[in-house]
């Protein structure tokens, strides 16, 4: 599954490179030039990986960082910083609030795909076909079977593309209309109410291994699944 890179960068030149780059490794580039303009961006979509650029006009990438890390919409979003410097100090600083990785410039496009592919086999397994396991509970994308401590689940074609986009994306927070968008596509026209009623459903077929509990409400905000007990 390609992933949406969110390419943050003031620089038109350095951007369009990073936009090359990113599409010639399969993956979908989103630009903005701003943090002000990325943060728009990421109201309509929660990008699976975002590439920030530490020095921009307004927000600062270091600033913006903080931000996101800070949301519990976007903390869980993976963020490579691309730094003009090299120095230990900066890079210690992103990484401190919360950046996965850094890139400094120039860099070599191999390099950059590298960290890129590293950093999504980390945070975001829905971007390979690999199974995923979650406090005995397992889905593997490639054949479609779901069991729970060894106890096979039965799920609808929904749910299960509700679970898949759950667990590739454990811990985070969505919001009925993230998932909307994500799980049954923008072209479709379902009301929020939907993903409640398949949430229950999910719920009820996880009930047979004792599952059912990842699956948290959020309130006020949406559903999250976590084998954590808050
Ligand atoms: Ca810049």
């Amino acid at each position: 599954m390609p992933a949406n890179i969110l390419v943050v960068e003031d620089e038109p030149a350095i951007q369009e490179l990073l936009a090359l780059n990113i599409t010639q490794a399969g993956h979908n580039a989103i630009r903005a030039l701003s943090a002000e303009i990325a943060q728009n961006l990421i109201r309509e979509t929660i990008p699976d990986l975002i590439l920030l650029d530490w020095m921009l006009p307004g927000i600062n990438g270091l600033e913006f960082a903080k931000k996101l890390k800070s949301d519990v919409l976007t903390k869980e979003i993976p963020i490579i910083m691309l730094t003009a410097r090299g120095e230990e100090y900066d890079k210690v600083r992103g990484l401190e609030v919360g950046a996965d990785d850094y890139v400094t410039k120039p860099f070599s496009p191999r390099e950059l795909n590298a960290r890129i592919k590293a950093v999504l086999r980390r945070r975001s397994p829905q971007a390979t076909e690999d199974p995923i396991e979650i406090g005995g509970l397992r889905l593997d994308p490639t054949t479609h079977r779901v069991t729970g401590n060894q106890i096979n689940i039965d799920l609808g074609p929904t749910e299960f593309r509700l679970l898949h986009f759950f667990m590739s994306n454990a811990e985070r927070v969505h919001t009925r209309s993230q998932l909307l968008d994500k799980v049954w596509g923008d072209r479709v026209f379902v009301e929020d109410r939907t993903v409640d009623v398949h949430i229950r459903r999910l719920r009820n077929a996880l009930s047979v291994s004792g599952h059912q509990d990842l699956i948290q409400t959020i309130r006020g905000t949406g559903y999250r699944l976590s084998a954590k007990v808050d």
